[in-house]
């Protein structure tokens, strides 16, 4: 398997710490918004990585923390405990719906910010000790200057060695600062503090993750994911405290996402999507178009993960009719699930390996479809194989036998709404609710289907 890794900006072969273990963190969402679909391509493309980990062999444990506390999070509840909870619930649900939508494996941790502090803490005392962090007015800052090689994962030259500070969260790669690690309390925080041996006060968002990632994968571990605005200065940030603790290396390979962008007309120039510039879509406003949440799935498959992306309805609709078009197919193959094609896993096994090359992995579905000299039984055996990945849900197509006695019932409705005996038409179709079974009726007739 061969992956790129931000740290060395080269395609590495990926060789895990402790095999066939891997651990990978992923910076988890900000839970006081919905999630747009910007967001959600960065969570398909690690969930396509850990599933490639996974059918490769390789035991994955991943990580994906919830950020339930930060700057924007206190300003959105306006310092209140309750409101903090409630928005922050709220959203982190909706985000799980989200996954669940994709076809997303749920990372098997998910730990919240406001449940660690007390690790929090204890890192930023640990810093504060070893001289990496010093106490100011307002908060306990990292010192950048004495951290070996700031900067490295975003190629940061001439790192300054002047004390200028930044307490916010977010702040630009042309000027890195020393960064709060904690932030003392202010009145604009309201009820939202800790108080701890470190003084009263609240987390900055940098520590949460170092300590979330170390506390459940241990201080070294292998993959860290996120999209490309997280390198600086979020992951440089992270990497300049979690060794500062541990003395080791923190993240063998950095693996970022390319983003999500939208142009606002046809004319304009496409812009990244973000909840800031206001051109956000969300999943919702798909299925309010009547598109399958997994005709966006495919349609990030078809370009590398790597890349920028530009959305377009107009590629979303045709990724909705490709993957149609491809549930069809597998009914239409029949029945029976032969053997997997052992040449088309394998060549699809290579484009895996290979930085994970989606796009050709998509095409390959299509050589595999329209390839004579595979049985269509075998076909769809392949197919099944290439979905652990993919995850279209091939598996929950099957197409259901409806009992006779269903079927006569409906008959029998089709009849008397023919002959205009509404009542006795809607008897029938209670009869058959209460059996188990929907009846919708379509421009050819009707449809039947189990609702158990
Ligand atoms: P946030 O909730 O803003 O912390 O973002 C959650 C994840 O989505 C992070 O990994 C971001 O890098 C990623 N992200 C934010 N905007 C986009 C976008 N337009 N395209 C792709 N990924 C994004
Ligand atoms: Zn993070």
């Amino acid at each position: 398997m061969k992956i790129f890794n931000t740290l060395s900006r080269k395609v590495e072969k990926f060789e895990p710490i402790n095999p066939p273990s891997v651990g990978i963190y992923t910076c988890g969402p900000t839970v006081y918004s919905r999630a747009h679909i910007g967001n959600l391509r960065t969570f398909v493309s690690t969930d396509i990585l850990k599933r490639i980990l996974n059918f490769l062999g390789y035991k994955v444990s991943h990580v994906m923390n919830i950020t339930d506390v930060d700057d924007k999070i206190i300003k959105e509840s306006k310092g209140e405990k309750n409101k903090q909870k409630e928005i922050t619930q709220k959203y982190e649900k909706l985000f799980f719906d989200d996954l669940k939508e994709l076809n997303i494996e749920m990372p098997e941790k998910t730990p919240r910010a406001t449940e660690n502090i007390q690790k929090m803490v204890d890192m930023i005392k640990n810093m504060v000790q070893k001289g990496y962090a010093y106490k100011t007015e307002d908060g306990i800052y990292f010192s950048i200057q004495k951290s070996k090689n700031y900067g490295e994962l975003a190629g940061l030259k001439n790192v300054s060695g002047t004390k200028i500070r930044i307490k916010n969260d977010k702040y630009e790669k042309d000027n890195p600062q020393d960064f709060a690690l904690w932030k003392f309390y202010d009145k604009e925080d309201g009820q939202i503090y800790w108080d701890t041996e470190i003084g009263k006060g609240r987390p900055g968002w940098h520590i949460e993750c170092s300590a979330m990632s170390t506390k459940c994968l241990g201080e070294s571990f292998d993959i860290h994911t996120g999209g490309t605005d997280l390198i600086f200065p979020h992951h440089t940030n992270e990497i300049a405290q979690s060794e500062a603790v541990s003395g080791e290396r923190f993240v063998k390979y950095w693996v970022h996402g390319g983003f999500l962008n939208i142009k606002e007309n046809p004319s304009a120039e496409a812009e990244k999507m973000s909840k800031s510039i206001g051109n956000v879509i969300t999943l919702d406003s798909l299925k309010e178009k009547n598109i399958n949440p997994l005709a966006y799935r495919y349609l990030t498959l078809t370009s590398h993960y790597r890349s920028e992306m530009n959305f377009s309805w107009e590629a979303l609709i045709g990724a909705q009719s490709a993957l149609e078009k491809l549930f069809d197919f597998y009914n239409e193959f029949g029945k029976n699930i032969g053997k997997a094609d052992k040449k088309y896993v394998s060549e699809f096994k290579k484009l895996l390996e290979d930085d994970l090359a989606m796009p050709e992995a998509v095409a390959l579905v299509w050589k595999l479809v329209k390839d004579d000299s595979v049985e269509n039984e075998d076909k769809k055996a392949t197919l099944l194989e290439f979905d652990k990945i993919f995850a279209f849900g091939l598996d929950k197509l099957k197409k259901e036998e409806i009992p006779q006695e269903i079927r006569k019932l409906a008959s029998e409705r089709e009849l008397a709404r023919k002959n205009k005996e509404w009542e006795k038409a809607d008897q029938i179709r209670k009869k058959i609710e209460i059996l188990g079974y929907e009846l919708k009726d379509t421009k050819n007739g009707f449809e039947l289907k189990s609702v158990k």
